[in-house]
């Protein structure tokens, strides 16, 4: 498998029953390039994450991730799903980060940072084990590797769902509202573990509302509005001088 950290979509299309929620997406990530994506809820945001990690098969278009056709690929005629196997293999080098956090409620901080490496790569238990310590730490949780979900605040859940992405050593990480469920005083605490991975290179895809973080980290930025990608460009200039009228008006009402 080649290891780059890119992403590429072309005129990605996904319907769910009559209602076609992605229209025609376009777009290239590249290795590195940290984009966040805005929108109003509906839009499609969160469908575009799930197609990137392979939770969703698109219906049309080229999807290429780490540099190879992901989930799918085209012949002349057709398009054939890769192996049940491949696409496994594919899907560990994406990680995700959702909105409500998904611990495993019935294992501890630390097993749940370990069960990705163990369940899935058949990871030796000792080296996995090491390896989630580092992770804690690196979250500033160390310590708290005994901890059960139930125990931790917000926050601090949040923060072992990305060590726990990361223990799959994924290429690219892709964050779906990571700090919409917290407690306003808990959202800075996430978004620093957020704000390292950025700096060490991790290419990143972050759905948000932090207007703030956009401004501060992200690369690119990317306006969706009905199914579709209405304005793309520099974080910064898109946001402070926004060309399209639907982001204007999007960004109003947030900003
Ligand atoms: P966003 O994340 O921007 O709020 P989503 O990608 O979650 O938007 O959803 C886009 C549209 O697709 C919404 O109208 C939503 O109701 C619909 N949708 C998303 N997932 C499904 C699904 N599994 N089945 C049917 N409709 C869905
Ligand atoms: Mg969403």
């Amino acid at each position: 498998m080649s290891t780059d950290g890119t992403i590429l979509a072309q005129k990605i299309r996904k319907s769910f029953g009559p209602k076609t929620v992605l229209k025609d997406i376009n777009l290239e990530i590249a290795s590195g390039e940290i984009c966040c994506i805005i929108g109003p809820s509906g839009s499609g945001k969160s469908t575009v994450l799930r197609c990137i990690n392979g939770l969703e098969t698109v219906d049309s278009g080229v999807l290429k991730v780490n540099g190879e056709d992901f989930g799918y690929y085209e012949t002349e005629h057709a398009y054939h799903a890769v192996s049940p196997k491949r696409l496994a293999a594919q899907r560990t080098r994406v990680g995700m980060v959702f909105q409500q956090f998904n611990l495993f409620p019935n294992m501890t901080a630390h097993e749940n940072i370990m069960s990705g490496p163990v369940l899935v790569k058949h990871a030796d238990k000792q080296v996995a084990g090491k390896e989630a310590h580092q992770l804690l730490t690196s979250v500033g949780l160390s310590g708290f590797g005994d901890y059960y979900p139930a125990q931790l605040s917000g926050g601090q859940q949040q923060r072992v769902a990305i060590a726990r992405s990361l223990a799959m050593d994924p290429l690219i990480m892709l964050f779906d509202e990571p700090t919409s469920a917290l407690d306003p005083e808990k959202v800075g605490e996430v978004l620093a573990v957020m704000r390292d991975l950025a700096k060490k290179g991790m290419t990143m895809v972050v759905v948000t509302h932090e207007m703030g973080f956009a401004r501060e980290v992200a690369d690119s930025l990317i306006f969706m509005d009905d199914g579709y990608i209405v304005e793309r460009g520099d974080a910064r200039e898109v946001l402070s001088n926004p060309k399209e009228p639907r982001t204007q008006s999007f960004l109003e009402k947030v900003l």
